[in-house]
């Protein structure tokens, strides 16, 4: 009978289309997140070793600060050892 071969290849076919399709799903979702945090690096506080978006830190003589307070010589906050 050619009835029950059209329903063996029917139900292959929709076993194949479904995987492919969860495939695709997982790896769309698994490569959208990877390039948000590689869009702004982060860079280190030299004074109190804090990381912040390089666009937020504040650079003064070459050294990269969190806040204006950490980039001022003689600060509140003394360094960290
Ligand atoms: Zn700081």
């Amino acid at each position: 009978m050619h009835l029950r071969l059209i329903l063996v290849a029917l139900a292959v076919w929709l076993l194949v289309a479904g995987i492919r399709t969860l495939r695709g799903r997982k790896r769309r979702r698994a490569e959208a997140p990877r390039r948000l945090p590689d869009s702004e690096p982060m860079v280190r506080c030299a004074r109190c070793g804090t990381f912040v978006p390089e666009s937020r830190a504040v650079r003064v003589h070459g050294r990269t600060y969190c806040t204006e307070a950490h980039a001022r010589p003689g600060a509140d906050t003394p360094p960290r050892a």
